[in-house]
Parts: structure tokens; sequence; C-alpha cells
């Protein structure tokens, strides 16, 4: 019955910029079935052409303005010149509303981190945008961008973290301070990576989110394993260069 069902279906979108009306693709939920999450929550789906992370971000293609529902509504004066400037008054018209391979998902990324440090989004949605961009590069096995995107949303988690501009979003102060905690795990980082852990672990109301503390205190553990035996290993390594 559901074999001929298209995964994707049409959106329609209202350019939070120019208010032009257009529709972008979006994957039905059916459609996007998990099979398994990383640690930092990139999830892998059953089929990877219709991932939800291919169709996050809606360009509009009147104006060129690339955004995420997560984006706030409205621009101040100066911005809106500014966007004008940069974005609209150079824009080619490219179309982005039907399927997406993955090279044009990850042009969307771009232009959405454009438009977004443009309009100078809140950090934790430039975090979003990156962190996105970086999983895309994992499941290519490309190390290198994985890597280059990977830095960047962590450099915005933090910044949001310190300042707190994820409040009102789903995020959470123990949420926010576990993916960090795993972002600087995975980037060898091991003293800031316990720090976050460290926090997350001993927070005052950690009983809200015990499923979060529980996965911190894991990989807490996992990241002093991990950081003592690269202190060895740089302990035994040969010297170089003699
Ligand atoms: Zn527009």
């Amino acid at each position: 019955m559901t074999t001929n069902i298209d995964p994707l279906y049409d959106k329609r979108i209202k350019c939070i910029y120019c208010s032009h009306d257009f529709t972008t693709k979006k994957v039905r939920s059916r459609a996007s079935k998990s099979i398994s999450v990383d640690e930092d929550y990139c999830t892998y789906f059953q089929d990877e052409k219709n991932s939800p992370y291919l169709y996050y971000v809606s360009v509009c293609p009147k104006c060129g303005f690339a955004f995420s529902e997560q984006f706030a509504p409205y621009f101040r004066d100066d911005i809106r010149v500014l966007i004008h400037n940069k974005i609209m008054s150079k824009w080619q018209g490219l179309d982005f509303s039907g399927k997406r391979s993955l090279a044009q998902a990850v042009s969307t990324y771009k232009l959405g981190i454009y438009s977004a440090t443009l309009k100078q989004e809140k950090h934790i949605i430039l975090a979003g945008l990156y962190i996105r961009l970086c999983w895309l590069y994992r499941k290519e096995k490309n190390k290198e961008q994985e890597e280059r995107f990977m830095r960047l949303a962590l450099s915005e988690y933090e910044q949001s973290y310190m300042n707190g501009d994820y409040e009102s979003t789903e995020m959470t102060e123990i949420r926010i301070g576990y993916i960090i905690g795993e972002l600087h795990r995975r980037l060898k980082n091991y003293k800031e990576s316990i720090q976050y852990f460290n926090r997350v672990v001993t927070q005052q109301n950690k009983s809200i989110e015990p499923g979060t503390v529980k996965v911190a205190r894991e990989q807490w553990y996992k990241v002093r394993e991990e950081a003592k035996e690269y202190a060895k290993q740089q302990l035994e390594a040969p010297p170089e260069d003699i």
C-alpha cells in the first residue's frame, strides 16, 4: 500500500525576508525511519536519500535568503539593507525547491549559514546549521569537512552556552553542556570535554533530564579512558626528527 507514496511532499513556505510564497520539499515522517543515533545526536535513516537533513534549510527562489524553521522572523532595519545588498541584489535565482542531491543540500546549508550570519541569528541557530552540515559530511566519510564544521558548531554552542541564547528553544543547559562535551571529545580536546561532562553530571537540577545525564556519565568515563590512552601513546611514541 505504501510503496507508491512519494517520501517527499511540498511544503508551502513564506520567505521571512521578502514574504514571497514558495514550496520546498520535506520528508514524510514515515519515510524517514531512524535506525541509529550517534552520541552527538547525529541520526542515521533507513534511506539516507530521504534524510530530513537534506531538506532542513529552505531557500527563497526570489531573494536567495536561506533559513530554517528556527530562524526568528524579524529583521533589524540596518540588517534588512545589508541582506538586500549582500544576498538579494546578487541572487541568480537558483531553485532548491525539488529533490536535493547531497551537493545541493550542502549549498543550502552554506547559504543558510551566510544568511544567519548576516542576520546575526542566535548562536544556537548557527550551531544547528553547522552541526547538521558536519553530519552530512560524516555520512560521506569526509573527515576533513566533518571536523571543520564540527569545530564551527562547537564554537557556536559554546557561545550560546555562555550567553544563554538557547533559552526559549528546545535546548537546555544540560543538553547543550552535554553536546559541547561530546564535540570536544570527538575533537580530542580531552580536558575541555571532561570539564563539560563534569558540569552536566554534577548539575543541581539534573533530575529533570536523567537520560542526558546518564549518557553524559558514560561519555565522561569514556573520555577519561581515551585521555589516559592518548597520554600513554604520547609517552611511548618515538621522538621525532633526531
Ligand atoms: Zn525571499
